[in-house]
């Protein structure tokens, strides 16, 4: 195994956010979407954000270069790979996430470590079916990746002691502080997270008050960085809502029901920053 490669599985909003941040720290990274659009729009995502850096000369021209240098890119996950990590941070959906971790399973060595970047599902019910179920961990960032300090480390029923301590120090490593917690639908953020922003939905729904005033009383009354309106956007609503079923679903409690006017919204292709449009317009 190459211990200073790994593969990030989706070059979505998470997806690029790690890959830069570990090719930021001098790893080697295989990025790999369904589509090379996908991957294209991963990467220049990750440059602007580099340009960005360059500007407040945080980092030099050429150490963009370098970064962007050490980033492949791949449209399937390759027969076989000598990565040590790979990290799946695809489409929160269970039957989208174990096809990867089946395919992952085959293509890695047996202690590869495998994590997932869900923020909702259960990490033994995406690892049930792998091998070695003691090397896979969840491994939640937050986003934006390259800004936020938060690595919630996600413990299987079946991780190993071993693995957790490595993706431990894996996230001090790349700068990140790693809080570890055990494995349940919504882990800790989320848990606590998703049915605050489905409840201002649901503020916005009934008529309380329009979305600036919901994001206003968030902002300067709770001292919110953004109000749950606008970090929804930011998030994905398609992503808030996949969490908010997890919840619904799994702990089964009528309090985690997802509001209609965020499956509306999903249903009419307004996903936030992403699509240009949610309930703020980009
Ligand atoms: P996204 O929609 O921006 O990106 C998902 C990417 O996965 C897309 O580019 C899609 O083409 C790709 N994908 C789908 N199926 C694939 C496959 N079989 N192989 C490879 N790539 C595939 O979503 P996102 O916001 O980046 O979320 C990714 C994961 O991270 C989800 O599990 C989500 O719950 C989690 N997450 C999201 C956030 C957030 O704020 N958006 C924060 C923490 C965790």
């Amino acid at each position: 195994m190459n211990d200073n490669k790994v593969m990030v599985v989706g070059a979505g909003t998470m997806g690029n956010g790690i890959t830069q941040v570990f090719a930021a720290k001098g790893f080697d990274v295989l990025m790999v979407d369904v589509k090379q659009e996908f991957l294209d729009r991963g990467v220049k995502t990750i440059a602007k954000s580099l340009d960005r850096m360059v500007k407040k000369e945080r980092i030099t021209e050429s150490d963009k270069e370098a970064i962007l240098g050490r980033i492949e890119t791949a449209t399937e996950v390759p027969a076989e790979s000598d990565v040590f990590l790979a990290i799946e941070a695809a489409t929160e959906n269970l039957p989208v996430k174990q096809e990867i971790f089946r395919k992952l399973a085959t293509a890695v060595a047996d202690d590869c470590i495998l994590g997932t970047n869900t923020s909702s599902i259960s990490i033994c019910t995406i690892s049930g079916k792998v091998p070695n179920p003691e090397r896979v961990i969840g491994m939640h960032f937050m986003n934006p990746v390259p800004m936020m300090k938060l690595v919630e480390i996600i413990r299987g029923l079946d991780t190993s002691d071993e693995v957790t301590k490595a993706i431990e120090d894996l996230s001090a490593k790349l700068g990140k502080v790693p809080v570890v917690v055990n494995d349940y639908p919504g882990f800790v953020a989320n848990r606590i997270l998703m049915p605050m922003i489905n409840e201002a939905v649901y503020t916005l729904q009934e008529g309380v008050a329009d979305k600036e005033a919901i994001d206003s009383i968030m902002k300067l009354g709770m001292a919110h960085p953004m109000g749950p309106l606008a970090l929804a956007d930011l998030i994905g609503l398609d992503v808030c809502f996949f969490i908010m079923e997890v919840l619904h679903r799994d702990l089964g409690d009528s309090k985690y029901r997802p509001c209609p006017m965020l499956r509306k919204m999903v249903d009419a292709g307004r996903l936030g920053r992403k699509s240009g449009r949610g309930f703020y317009e980009y």
